[in-house]
């Protein structure tokens, strides 16, 4: 029996009509996540006898409990069963809480996984909206909009940082899994890339190709991720992408990409290169992990993830680089791409790859450090990492230069990085 939810239980209005509304400053109730504290939401696939279908429960305090300008650690753990669902489609419902919160009007939400940054603003909570809502929102919308392979969906959404860390280890382990699945991948291995213009609702003109070796720019959906998408949802957000000719190797230029790029940003981009950060990039939305940008005085690069929120060598912090670079434009010299991205074999290959990143923040370092360290090696340059600086070496490129040249950074002898 598939149940049919029409209406909404919940005190706010909904809909996409909310969906690219912030919730600024002074507007503010409370906060969840976005560097504050930590926000989590993970789906994991559920026995069908082991969940309770609509239940949500608020585990620690809810808003009522709380007072303005109070923030609060945020678990948020979507559980699904159905005859037909797998694991595979765990990223793909998860990624939807993005929209789906977005949908409530007077509630914002960015970021994904472990980074996420949940918003709500007096409006809302004067109206009476409360945690739990955000459970009831995500059980009637998963099911309604997947109805095919959900059958049983149950929230818990936890607020007690003990509950919080916990769940956040669970879920960067499966985090790892899904990452692992397109670890062996090439993107020759494949003909067929994917499309994802899931975020166009926010950069109208923004398309993210994910290939094997380019997962989504936010971190959530790689290339299987897009697959299993289509298969839920041949007309939705993942399209197949045929590759087509190549016209560039170095750079990733694609005849089928261009196309499709153009098509899908109704003319707004017509082309963009795949494996490079300089010559005419990717174009970036608001909801990257990271976002590289060039150092010409270094002839390198940096990156900086929504994690760090102190100044950089570039002259901008993260939100300032994705408040210019998120609005789904080619930024040439700039560039939003995952964490994860950064050891995939293609990362900003076209320009030299990792041997370019000359400064990226020192937390962000010693997160990628195992998978980094084998990629500089399979490169020629173990060790790689140690050469590179960050904010305790140094925030512009005259502080960060000598540094380099001490350690014998190979980007100093590359070709020049702007030709
Ligand atoms: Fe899809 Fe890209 Fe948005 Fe991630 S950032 S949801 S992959 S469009
Ligand atoms: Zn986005």
């Amino acid at each position: 029996l598939k149940v049919t939810i029409s209406e909404i239980d919940i005190p706010c209005s909904f809909g996409p009509a909310y969906e690219g509304e912030r919730v600024r400053g002074k507007d503010l109730f409370c906060q969840m996540g976005g560097g504050k504290t930590l926000c989590t939401e993970f789906l994991e696939i559920a026995d069908m006898n082991a969940i309770e279908d609509g239940k949500v429960t608020v585990v620690g305090p809810d808003i009522t409990d709380i007072k303005e300008g109070d923030v609060l650690p945020l678990g948020i753990f979507m559980q699904a069963a159905g005859r037909e669902f797998q694991e595979d489609f765990e990223p793909i419902l998860e990624r939807q809480t993005h929209h789906l919160i977005n949908y409530i009007q007077g509630v914002m939400h960015a970021g994904q996984r472990d980074i996420a940054w949940v918003r709500v603003s007096k409006a809302a909570v004067e109206k009476g909206f409360t945690l739990k809502d955000l459970g009831v929102v995500l059980h009637a919308k998963l099911h309604q909009d997947f109805k095919a392979i959900v059958d049983k969906i149950q929230v818990t959404l936890y607020t007690k940082q003990e509950d919080v860390d916990k769940l956040t280890a669970k879920a960067r382990a499966a985090y790892v899994h899904r990452d692992s699945r397109v670890d062996k991948m090439t993107d020759e291995d494949v003909e067929t890339f994917y499309s994802c213009t899931l975020c166009q609702s926010f950069a109208p003109s923004h398309v993210c190709t994910v290939s094997p070796e380019r997962t989504g720019l936010c971190g959530a959906y790689n290339w299987m991720d897009c697959k299993a998408s289509y298969q839920i949802n041949p007309t939705g957000p993942n399209q197949p992408i045929e590759k087509g000719e190549v016209l560039n190797a170095k750079l990733g230029e694609f005849k089928g990409v261009n196309e499709f790029v153009a098509k899908a940003s109704r003319g707004a981009v017509t082309k963009y290169n795949f494996y490079s950060m300089v010559q005419d990039p990717m174009t970036t939305c608001g909801c990257c992990e990271a976002i590289a940008a060039m150092l010409p005085a270094c002839n390198g690069v940096m990156t900086v993830n929504r994690e760090y929120t102190g100044e950089t060598p570039c002259g901008m912090k993260f939100t300032t680089l994705a408040g210019v670079m998120g609005g789904g434009a080619s930024s040439p010299g700039f560039v939003g791409h995952s964490k994860f991205n950064i050891t995939q074999r293609k990362f900003i290959l076209g320009d030299g790859g990792i041997l370019r990143m000359v400064w990226m923040p020192k937390a962000l370092k010693e997160e990628i450090r195992g998978r980094f360290e084998k990629r500089a090696e399979e490169m020629g340059h173990p060790g790689l990492l140690d050469k590179i600086a960050d904010e305790t070496v140094g925030l512009t490129e005259e502080e960060i230069l000598p540094f380099l040249q001490e350690k014998g950074h190979p980007a100093l002898d590359m070709e020049p990085l702007v030709g």
